[in-house]
This record gives structure tokens, C-alpha cells and sequence, in this order.
């Protein structure tokens, strides 16, 4: 199918881009367009105005200040997944962003895209989730931080006003001590996830744990903070079989997961017990051996 007929603006800049989206009713944001072109085309998103921001420099790049990493919303997935500063800044982001998809999906779609998309089976939504990230948020003439907590509404709906630009994501810096890990399970190559689990560790110099995060995706109809499940294990530095067991029990019993054709209420819990043990046995190792071997 093709889309119905709508109005294109390219923009250069962020002040175009919102002053646009300000004057003219149902414009949307055009960004790696690998959802809303497939929405357009199904007619299940019928925009008047594509405000077109991938000739707008401010929203790429990468970089780190006081302790906080910021992304352009324009950072495409497969250059999380492959930049080398990104490898070494921000790990967990290039784990997360070679599980989206196929690669040429990954070469068109964009943090801030999948984000402000807010897909409940979306990766990247729920590693914000997890890491306790934020949006920045550009309207005509203001700009504001929305945290993660309280950025997701529901199924594909976020705080954002439709005058709004997402223009970059904020997380705290990648530190010593830090272990993420993502871990998640589709049916084939390439589908979208049927759950996922991300898990953030900080082990102290002895091995501790200090703080445990966990986000789920497919688990519900936002991004889910599951890290209330993972409170047993602050305070302990070994992780045995038996704990990583007993945290996917925790949060199983913690997701309230839709039922679809893709699984059932009780098979995605299953699934989400499987995928948080895994996640934090591979998380507690990677945050010890960052302490072990700072440089590494
Ligand atoms: C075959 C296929 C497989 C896929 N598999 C996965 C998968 O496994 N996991 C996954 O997470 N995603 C998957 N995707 C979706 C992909 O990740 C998209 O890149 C992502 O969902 C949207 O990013 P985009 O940059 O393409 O956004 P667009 O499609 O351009 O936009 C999506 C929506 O967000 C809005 N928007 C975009 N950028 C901004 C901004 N900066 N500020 C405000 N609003 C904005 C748009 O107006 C639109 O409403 C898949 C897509 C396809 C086609």
C-alpha cells in the first residue's frame, strides 16, 4: 500500500523543526522513518506534515560531561552498535543496539526514533528504563529534561507534547564497577522481541554490590521498572546459581506481560524469568571484571 497524501519539510535545525511542528496540525517527526513510513503505508498513521530532521547537526554525536553521557536523538542504531567510543563508553548501548532488527534497519533507525516511538517490545526504551536515563525536549522557544520514569504513558504514547522535539538522551556515565547486560528472545533472526530483560550492576573495589537495576520489554504496555525485584542482592558479592534463579523468580512474579499471538501472559513470564537470570549472571561478571581490570 501507499501512503495518503501528506506535506514534507526538510529542516536544518532544531528551531525549524519545532517551529514547524508548532504551525502546522498532525505534523510528525521524520526521523530513520523505519516505523512511521511502515504506519504511513498501512494508513495507520496519516500525518499531514513530515518534518524531515536528518539534515539537522545538533541532534548526532556523542559525548560525556559531569558524569552524564548524552546521544543525539539522529544517532542511528548501527552506529551505537559500532562506534568504537560508544564500545567504550557506553557498552551496554552497542549490546543493546545489535539486538534491533536487521542491519539495514539499523542503518536507517535512530535512538531518538525508537524512543519517542515508545514500541513496549522496543529495546532501547527499556535500556533508558534501566539506566534510569532522560529525554531532552525541544518546544518553540523552551527546552526540558523528562525522566525515563516518566516519559512512557502506554502502548506506543509518550509525555511528549506533539509540538515537541526529542533532541538528545541522557544517561549517567559508564563508571568502574559498572556491568550491563541485555538479554532477550525472538522466535527468528530479526523479529521484534517477545520479552527482554536489562539488568545494570555496580559492584564496589571489593565486589559488592552497591545497585541493581532492571528493565523489561514485552512485559507490559510501557517499559517496565522491574528493579524492586533485584533488592536481595544489594549488599551481597557473590552471585550463586541459586540467587540468579531466584531474581528471574522475583521478576516473573513482579511482570504482568500482555498474551498475543506471539506467547501467552504465563510464556512471557516464563521467558522473563529465564532472560533475568541470564541477564544479571552476565551483568555481576562483566561490573566484576571491570573492577578487576579497570583498563580493559
Ligand atoms: C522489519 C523491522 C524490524 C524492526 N525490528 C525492531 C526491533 O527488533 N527492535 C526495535 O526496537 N525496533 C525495531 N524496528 C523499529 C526500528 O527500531 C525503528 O528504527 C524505531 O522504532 C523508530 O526509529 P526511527 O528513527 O526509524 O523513527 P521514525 O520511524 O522516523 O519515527 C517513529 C515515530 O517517532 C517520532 N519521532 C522520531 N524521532 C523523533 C524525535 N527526535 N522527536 C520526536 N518524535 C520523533 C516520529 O514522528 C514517529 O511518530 C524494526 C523496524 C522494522 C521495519
Amino acid at each position: 500500500m501507499k501512503p495518503p497524501r501528506f506535506d514534507y519539510v526538510a529542516v536544518r535545525s532544531v528551531a525549524e523543526a519545532t517551529e514547524a511542528l508548532a504551525q502546522t496540525e498532525d505534523a510528525r517527526i521524520l526521523a530513520g522513518g523505519q516505523s512511521l513510513v511502515p504506519l504511513m503505508n498501512l494508513r495507520l498513521a496519516r500525518p499531514r506534515l513530515l518534518v524531515d530532521v536528518n539534515g539537522v547537526r545538533d541532534l548526532v554525536g556523542f559525548g560525556g560531561r559531569n558524569g552524564t553521557l548524552r546521544f543525539g536523538a539522529m544517532c542511528r542504531h548501527r552506529f551505537l552498535e559500532t562506534d568504537p567510543l560508544v564500545h567504550q563508553k557506553a557498552p551496554i548501548f552497542a549490546e543493546t543496539a545489535a539486538l534491533i532488527g536487521h542491519v539495514h534497519i539499523r542503518n536507517r533507525g535512530t535512538l531518538g526514533g525508537s524512543i519517542a516511538h515508545a514500541d513496549p517490545v522496543a529495546e532501547l526504551p527499556a535500556l533508558l528504563v534501566a539506566l534510569d536515563g532522560r529525554v531532552i525536549a525541544s518546544g518553540t522557544g523552551r527546552e526540558r529534561a523528562i525522566p525515563a520514569a516518566e516519559l512512557f504513558a502506554g502502548p506506543f504514547t509518550t509525555s511528549l507534547d506533539p509540538t515537541e522535539l526529542l533532541t538528545a538522551v541522557e544517561v549517567p556515565a559508564h563508571t568502574d564497577g559498572d556491568g550491563g547486560a541485555f538479554s532477550e528472545f525472538v522466535r527468528r533472526h530479526g523479529d521484534f522481541a517477545t520479552a527482554g530483560v536489562a539488568v545494570i550492576v555496580h559492584r564496589d573495589a571489593s565486589g559488592t554490590c552497591e545497585s541493581l537495576r532492571i528493565a523489561g520489554c514485552g512485559l507490559g504496555p510501557t517499559p517496565v521498572d522491574l528493579s524492586a525485584a533485584g533488592e536481595f542482592l544489594l549488599g551481597e558479592s557473590e552471585l550463586g546459581d541459586g540467587a540468579a534463579r531466584e531474581l528471574g523468580k522475583r521478576v516473573a512474579a513482579a511482570s504482568d506481560p500482555p498474551g498475543d499471538v506471539h506467547g501467552s501472559k504465563d510464556y512471557r513470564r516464563d521467558l522473563a524469568a529465564v532472560l533475568a537470570a541470564d541477564a544479571v549472571r552476565r551483568a555481576w561478571q562483566k561490573a566484576g571484571a571491570a573492577r578487576r581490570d579497570p583498563g580493559g
